[in-house]
């Protein structure tokens, strides 16, 4: 009987860890999504900036301040993708140097800058 028991309570932890990898899963299709839909929306700031830059060039228009805000919003989008970047990352057992390398999770040291990864 008690070997029955085993094979019921195994199975139990079978299906419980295809339900986790399952949700590891979905959760790394999110976060792609969520990344793409970023480098989007980055790609596309990055365009309305230039037209500023050519439009203040050959209108001679002041358009300081509208650049200042696309390059603020730029940098808050690069924040949060390099967040996300990171999430998949770290399921992925990589992680990023503060230089921007990718090493292994295991790794002590960077193998770009030498620097002690945490
Ligand atoms: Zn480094």
């Amino acid at each position: 009987m008690a070997a029955f028991e085993d094979v019921l309570s195994c199975a139990k932890s079978v299906a419980q860890t295809a339900g986790r990898k399952t949700e590891e899963f979905v959760e790394l299709t999110k976060l792609r999504v969520k990344i793409a839909d970023l480098r989007r929306e980055i790609a596309a700031l990055y365009e309305g900036l230039g037209r500023l830059v050519y439009d203040s060039r050959t209108a001679n228009e002041p358009v300081d301040d509208m650049i200042d805000a696309c390059v603020e919003q730029l940098s808050e989008l690069q924040a949060q993708l390099t967040k996300l970047e990171d999430r998949v990352m770290e399921s992925k057992n990589v992680i990023r140097c503060d230089c921007g390398t990718l090493n292994v999770n295991s790794a002590v040291f960077c193998n770009q800058c030498g620097k002690r990864l945490d």
